[in-house]
């Protein structure tokens, strides 16, 4: 550890102990689903070739496996390394992006309650998977509390969510702030907003639990295997990696926010972003009923905002958040960040103790959109959920394997949205600090 390492634990020591004194640098996810590696041979020759083994590329290989296709799944990492095993669970439609009537006016009318169907359609998409495949992954439609940080804010979710309701149905609930407590027991909200039908996973065996479908279906998941490249070779593509290379009729890249150094038109519509989560320790019986009595997920309104829930499988407080500042999220200091941030909204936890720290790489776009489709050269790909993966990632791996087998079922309302980068793309990522922290002081003086 350097210098400032060991000084910010120390500075950080007490408001993060765990139990036995130490925490864990790892996803809480991960106690109940240990990653693993897998190793496989290299076949020598298949028909698709999926980079990446979150749910968007187990999500593409199952599709795939189930159409009769031979599939490899490749990661660096142990399978589900990436954001799929490290996210807060929270499952939405990711229509809350935009504002309704912005994406009006981006779009048109007619697109924007397209995509905004369809965000409702991926709700429906990934329970009915989870149910299909009969994954035991704690998914429930626990609904979703947004609490307002001004009063503004509630006034202007309520409009958005009538306007949302008026143009694809999706009802909601308006939550005053004198009624608030009926949903969480705190005081920072000024009223809040309910979406009933969003949902909650266990994002380590929800992941587990596909891996496992994809192998009984004969996929081949590669660990511990980065693919350096792909080039179009014959009537395919050789993918090379660094135990050696296989040749594979058709190639879908789904790396998102680990998205580095294997396609540079990828490379360019990609900005990594690092995000943060803690684990509490469990806590005391009747504790979590009295915080979050209807143990929805839970997030505020600010830009850099904050998300969590209770474990579904124990009684503890799951956080997640942006840090800024210029440090890495898996520091000391973003998680005593977010220790403290958890504990302004509950006082009632007092000096409850940090068991869990981790990090992740949100993959964000320009338009702040998700993207799929072909690169000039003609590999597929699905990513730039922008934070809200859950069931894009697992809708877009569907919808890219259909499109590659050319079935009509992969058309989606995203297909002819350009995916857009910027002639300073590649100073995005050490942009993205000043830009945190220019979003903070607005959420700080509202302005
Ligand atoms: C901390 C955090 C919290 C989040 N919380 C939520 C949430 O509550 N709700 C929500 O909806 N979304 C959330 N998200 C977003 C969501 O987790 C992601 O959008 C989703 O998991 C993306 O899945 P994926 O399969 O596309 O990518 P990932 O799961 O990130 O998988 C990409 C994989 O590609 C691999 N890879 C990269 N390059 C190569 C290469 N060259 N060769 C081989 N393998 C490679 C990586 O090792 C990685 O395992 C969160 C994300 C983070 C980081």
């Amino acid at each position: 550890m350097s210098s400032t390492g060991l000084l910010l634990s120390t500075l950080c020591k007490g408001l993060l102990d765990g139990p036995d004194g130490a925490m864990a640098n790892r996803p809480y996810w991960w106690d109940a689903a240990p990653p693993q590696a897998d190793l496989f041979d290299l076949p020598r020759q298949i028909d698709v070739a999926v980079v990446g083994s979150g749910f968007t590329g187990l999500s593409a290989a199952l599709a795939l496996l189930r159409r009769g296709r031979s599939v490899a799944v490749f990661d660096r990492g142990v399978p589900g390394f990436g954001a799929s095993t490290r996210n807060g669970g929270q499952v939405g439609s990711g229509n809350q992006k935009f504002r309704v009537r912005s994406l009006i006016e981006m779009r048109g009318e007619a697109k924007a309650v397209a995509l905004l169907r369809e965000g409702v359609a991926m709700l429906d998409h990934i329970e009915q998977l989870v149910a299909g495949e009969g994954i035991d992954c704690h998914f429930s439609r626990c609904g979703r509390f947004r609490g307002a940080m001004r009063p503004e804010h509630y006034d202007s979710m309520a409009r958005d969510l009538d306007d949302l309701r008026r143009h694809v149905g999706v009802e909601s609930i308006v939550v005053p702030r004198a009624e608030q407590h009926r949903e969480i027991a705190s005081d920072l909200f000024h009223g809040g907003t309910v979406l009933p039908h969003d949902a909650a996973v266990h994002p380590g065996l929800y992941h587990a639990g596909l891996l496992r479908r994809v192998r009984e279906a004969g996929g081949v998941i590669l660990g511990l295997t980065p693919v350096d490249s792909s080039a179009a070779q014959g009537a395919g593509f050789s993918v090379r990696t660094p135990r050696g290379e296989v040749m594979a009729r058709d190639v879908i890249v789904a790396t998102n926010g680990y998205t580095q150094n294997m396609h540079s038109h990828l490379d360019q519509r990609i900005v990594p972003v690092g995000s943060a989560v803690i684990a509490t320790e469990p806590l005391a019986p009747g504790l979590i009923q009295q915080l979050m009595p209807g143990r929805r997920m839970y997030g505020n309104t600010n830009r850099v905002f904050s998300y969590f829930r209770a474990a579904p499988d124990q009684d503890r407080i799951v956080w997640g958040g942006r840090v800024g500042r210029g440090f890495a999220p898996d520091s000391p200091f973003a998680f005593a960040h977010l220790a403290r941030d958890l504990r302004r909204t509950f006082p009632q936890l007092g000096d409850v103790r940090i068991t869990h720290g981790w990090s992740g790489q949100i993959g964000y776009t320009f338009d702040s959109l998700p993207h799929l489709g072909k690169t000039p050269d003609g590999i597929h790909y699905a990513m730039g959920y922008c934070g809200t993966g859950v069931s894009r990632s697992t809708w877009f791996g569907h919808k890219i394997a259909l499109k590659l087998l050319g079935d009509a079922e992969g058309a989606t309302a995203f297909d002819d949205i350009a995916f857009p980068t910027h002639p300073f793309h590649a100073l995005a990522p050490s942009m993205v600090p000043a830009y945190e922290a220019w979003y903070r002081m607005r959420d700080a003086l509202d302005f």
